[in-house]
């Protein structure tokens, strides 16, 4: 138990290969393409090559098991043998019961999937229930930790922490509580611990970063007396304690109090942790992994002072290791793919190949000083700032930030739009057809011309509208046809934002994402969704909704940039949308709809720090929204219903109706938003769109039912839950039937 940690590591790394290679060698299994030796055989590669990378990178402490064919929390829930009956009864392979878990099968629904803290990362949420049976199931750390050995590379395997698995988990029944199973996992981690000692492991890494979140002094005594425990097992690795995403708080002093041999700490996300070292006093015989290089955002690291804060950390630890704030995973791969780039931009870039480089290249600046660190980066290009930009967000006046009251503002609406009692709408976008995503492709490869391009998607915008007013519905859209994802689109169309060719980061499972970058001060070049909107107007009476991506959500699923507040880039944004309702409503668009689905996703951990998030949030959506006339109506759109602790800020945005996820949740959102005094429109979705189920009449009419026991008939919307690309036109046209009927017999009564 000896063994140094090394100088320096990361936390984790990508997985899915330099060119999603693990996404393509999954789903082709999935589809029977391939078999699993195959997709083994694939996966081994992608690991080795990891490992390889790493080692020529000479990071000299290296993670395993940071492999996963879908999410890493699941790989725990097998590790530990939480594998909810109703898969294990399936009777089907591991591998098969792995991904049914993560999937589906038949007509079992897959685990929950849900935001791994504050990223863009989904994991698999484990059921656990009293009657979980928990049992060590080592495998897969052991067979990565001797399949890196073979390479050369002694590498220390990766498990989310016991306390962390149980508190991200849900109870099979209402009335459990995982959390107190505790005791229960801890035995069998001290298995796996002994299985890894007996194997030759030096070192193991337990993640708890819901440590960084408020926890109770219950549950911080909880996870001291499970690391006493971990620490008593005979013939042990080292115990590395890793967190990430914040600070520690209390939870900080109760790790140090423990035996653990290394405890690593976010130096980024939560500085503060560094005050946190400081007070716990001489932290002798432990090594402090200092999370000194961001693995969250794509910005190369300032050299210098991170020197600086990894100095304090020295002077502080017997012992001190640089490393990544967080696992690599959040991530692109590899910076060096990116040769299109523009090179004042790309100089101040890093992606995880190159972050791995910072981390080396720290823990040696932190041994031999600074005179080898490379020269500091010149300041930004004058070109990405914009004065004019700057001179509007300095004189905004508090005024652009509220519309004339509601109550007027629905009297001057529904004398121009006219609508039906229980109006009927959709949330954006139409079935993405293979058609459109080749035409996309097309016109972007060059194959296919401007003017046929438009063609081909008006001729949609046409289809759609056509369909629409077919099927009776109020307020109509254009479908969206036009645009690969709703903040890609936006930012392709945007000063400030650069899009990468092979930046994707995994976003859950085989699914990735290609964040754009944002880099300067956001500005509008001209407008972006007026065409298409205006188009589709012109073929209808009805009003069509124009389409727009909130500032909130722009910022959450972008690189942002770090060297002014997020609210400044937040109010930036927003401007830019200001200018582009304000645009859709001279020509004519009387409904204007801003999606804001990642409201509640950035909401900071800790809830100290959210009212002053949500006062600039809000703040952001008002900007972008207020600057259109009372007549014209805006909506607004969540994607779920648990609004928990941003529900007040929901009803500050001000929206003239608000749609919202709703049908899983039976309507209870209503009474939840009733509750708080919200009066004015909403649109909770009766068609759960995130299954191919057709809703029947009856199910749609029992719902609005019980929808208008709570919310007048006039502020009623009906709608489906979310946008509709990700479906097929037969389910469509058959859930929109029964929709607009159930609304009809709804008014008729
Ligand atoms: N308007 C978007 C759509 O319909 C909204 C998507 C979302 O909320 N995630 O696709
Ligand atoms: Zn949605």
């Amino acid at each position: 138990m000896s063994t140094a940690f090394g100088q320096s590591t990361v936390l984790g790394y990508p997985r899915i290969g330099g060119n999603r290679e693990l996404k393509k060698a999954v789903e082709s299994y999935w589809a029977g393409r391939i078999d699993a030796e195959k997709l083994a055989a694939t996966s081994a590669t992608l690991r080795a090559e990891v490992w390889r990378t790493l080692r020529d990178a000479r990071l000299d402490a290296i993670p395993s098991n940071t492999f996963s064919y879908y999410d890493h929390m699941l790989d725990t829930a097998v590790a530990v043998g939480a594998i909810p009956h109703r898969f294990a009864r399936l009777g089907l392979s591991d591998l098969d019961t792995y991904f049914a878990m993560a999937r589906g099968a038949d007509t079992e629904p897959a685990l929950e999937l849900t935001k791994w803290f504050d990223t863009n990362y989904h994991y698999l949420v484990p059921e656990i229930g009293a009657d979980t049976a928990f049992a060590a199931d080592p495998a897969k750390a052991l067979g990565e930790y001797r399949e890196a050995r073979d390479l050369g590379v002694e590498s220390r395997p990766v498990l989310v922490g016991p306390a962390t698995f149980l508190l991200l988990a849900k109870p099979t029944e209402p009335h459990d509580e995982p959390f107190d199973r505790l005791a229960d996992l801890v035995d069998v981690y001290a298995d796996i611990l002994r299985s890894l000692g007996a194997a030759g492991v030096q070192w193991v890494q337990l993640d708890e970063p819901a440590y960084v979140t408020d926890r109770s002094a219950a549950e911080i005594d909880a996870l001291r007396g499970a690391y006493h425990r971990l620490c008593a097992v005979q013939g042990r690795p080292n115990i590395f304690v890793a967190t990430y995403f914040g600070e520690l708080g209390d939870a900080l002093p109760a790790l140090l109090d423990t035996p653990v041999e290394a405890l690593g700490v976010d130096l980024v996300a939560g500085p503060g942790n560094l005050r946190g070292l400081a007070g716990a006093g001489p932290l002798r015989g432990k090594t402090i992994v200092a999370g000194l290089v961001d693995g969250r955002n794509v910005w190369r690291t300032d050299l210098r002072a991170a020197v600086a804060a990894g100095a304090v950390v020295t002077g502080l630890a017997d012992h001190v290791a640089v490393s990544s704030s967080c696992s690599l995973l959040h991530l692109p791969v590899d910076l060096s793919a990116e040769t299109a780039l523009d090179p004042a931009l790309r100089r101040r870039l890093a992606f995880a190949r190159q972050k791995v480089d910072e981390v080396v290249l720290l823990s040696r600046a932190l041994r031999n000083g600074t005179t080898s660190l490379p020269e500091p980066l010149p300041p930004a290009p004058a070109g990405w700032y914009n004065d004019a930009v700057r001179g509007r967000l300095a004189a905004l006046r508090p005024t652009d930030r509220q519309r004339g009251a509601y109550p007027e503002r629905a009297a001057a609406q529904q004398a121009r739009l006219n609508l039906p009692p229980l109006p009927t709408t959709t949330i954006g976008s139409f079935p993405q057809t293979d058609e459109l995503r080749r035409a996309r492709a097309e016109h972007r490869a060059g194959r296919l011309d401007a003017d046929a391009y438009t063609q081909r998607m008006r001729a949609e915008v046409e289809h759609v509208i056509r369909l629409q007013e077919r099927l009776g519905l109020d307020v109509l859209v254009h479908g969206e046809p036009e645009r690969n994802d709703m903040v890609q689109y936006f930012g392709e169309q945007l000063d400030g934002f650069a899009a990468t060719d092979h930046g994707w980061v995994q976003s859950y499972g085989s699914r990735c994402v290609r964040p754009p970058i944002i880099y300067g001060d956001v500005a509008r070049r001209a407008p972006i969704t007026v065409d298409w909107s205006t188009y589709a107007q012109s073929l209808t009476d009805r009003p069509v909704k124009g389409m727009l991506t909130g500032p909130v959500t722009i910022l959450a699923w972008s690189f942002v940039r770090n060297d002014q507040p997020l609210a400044d880039t937040a109010d930036q944004m927003a401007l830019a949308l200001r200018d582009e309702c304000r645009d859709l409503e001279a020509a004519g668009i009387r409904v204007i709809q801003v999606d804001e689905p990642a409201l509640r996703e950035t909401l900071p951990l800790r809830r100290a720090d959210q009212k002053a998030y949500l006062d600039w949030a809000v703040g952001a959506f008002r900007l972008a929204t207020c600057g259109v006339a009372n007549d014209t109506q805006i909506h607004t759109h969540l994607c779920y219903s648990e609004f928990g602790e941003v529900i007040t800020a929901i009803d500050a945005l001000d929206a003239d109706v608000t749609s919202i996820e709703a049908s899983r949740s039976k309507m209870e959102v209503l009474d939840d938003l009733a509750a708080i005094g919200y009066r004015r429109g909403v649109g909770p979705g009766v068609w759960d769109i995130h299954s191919p189920r057709v809703p029947s009449h009856d199910e749609v009419v029992e719902a609005l039912r019980r929808a208008v026991a709570v919310v007048p008939a006039v502020r009623l919307w009906v709608n489906p839950d979310c946008g509709l690309k990700t479906r097929a036109y037969p389910e469509v046209e058959a859930s929109i039937e029964h929709l607009v009927a159930a609304a009809a017999e709804l008014r008729g009564s």
